[in-house]
């Protein structure tokens, strides 16, 4: 394990997966309250050209919930052994308290010993004490789908006390509609296959309907699908860096590879062997999945 995380002194493995996110119902991701008397109340977030944008951070704080919900079914399942937990709760129950982060800062290879004693859920979407392995970079709208309309709905106040809807505390809020697409960008730093593997679990929960994003979900909003390029994966490794270096340079394309629905499952397989998942959970996970996809092949 020693050198587990190389940070910049190493080039380990860095992964770009690009793709697009389809609204299928209306999503409305919030930009706080506005004071333009002739608008929305509840604008959504927009570019400088009044364009919609998701922030990767709101797609982001997404799938790291459902991992974390993944993570915390999975826990009772698998035998600890003394390794650390699959997902702490960060805000009440952190994996690693200040105190002990303090102490391993002092010891040698201090950041290896924090990755080990990090959870899962830490080790792929950050802590104060681990900078995150994945980023999500900001949705651009494609400008082939949009057509300038933004949807409004109606609210109504509700009194919290009494249950009533207050006269007066009427208020519109505004929607990016159905069927418009967004640019979808992720970078992974130096992932194991294991945590590669977490990560294509999670990025599935959204096309399961496990994932829905920004506000009104209660109110059928947020339901996206997720169209990742599995043909066009760019896989920096040191195996390639020089060429895909040498490429850029020269302002050429970074080469992609494909990873198909094996190496893919392969991936997943690899967390759950990592979790210790036992074998025949395993075996079954797999064969339900060749099932499906012999039905929908
Ligand atoms: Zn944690």
């Amino acid at each position: 394990m020693k050198n587990r995380r190389n940070g910049f002194h190493t080039l380990t493995r860095q992964v770009r997966l690009h793709g697009e996110l389809v609204t299928c119902t209306a999503l409305r991701i919030g930009a706080g309250r506005s004071y333009d008397a002739l608008g929305d109340d509840l604008p959504v977030v927009k570019d400088t050209l009044d364009r919609p944008v998701i922030p990767g951070s709101s797609l982001k704080g997404a799938l790291r919930a459902y991992a974390e919900s993944l993570l915390r079914t999975l826990e009772p399942i698998v035998q600890s052994n003394g390794k650390p937990q699959l997902s702490c709760y960060p805000l009440t129950k952190p994996c690693l308290f200040n105190d002990k982060v303090a102490a391993l800062k002092q010891e040698k290879d201090a950041d290896d010993k924090l990755w080990e004693k990090s959870c899962w859920g830490c080790r792929l979407f950050g802590a104060p004490w681990l900078a995150s392995q994945m980023l999500v970079k900001d949705l651009p709208v494609r400008e082939d789908t949009w057509f300038e309309r933004f949807g409004h709905r109606d609210g109504v106040s509700i009194n919290r006390d009494k249950g009533t809807a207050q006269s007066q505390k009427r208020y519109t809020f505004e929607l990016v509609p159905e069927e418009t697409s967004f640019d979808f960008n992720l970078v992974v730093d130096g992932a194991s296959d294991a945590e590669l593997g977490l990560l294509l679990l999670t990025l599935e929960g959204i096309n399961n309907g496990q994932i829905l994003l920004g506000g009104a979900r209660s109110r059928g909003l947020g339901d996206v699908v997720l169209n990742v390029e599995w043909d066009a994966v760019e896989e920096i490794t040191p195996g390639n860096a020089l060429e895909v270096l040498g490429n850029r340079a020269i302002g050429g394309d970074t080469p992609t590879t494909t990873w198909s629905t094996e190496r893919r499952t392969g991936l997943i397989s690899a967390f759950f062997h990592a979790i210790d998942l036992p074998g025949d959970m395993i075996a079954r996970w797999q064969a339900a999945r060749n099932h499906h996809r012999e039905e929908s092949e």
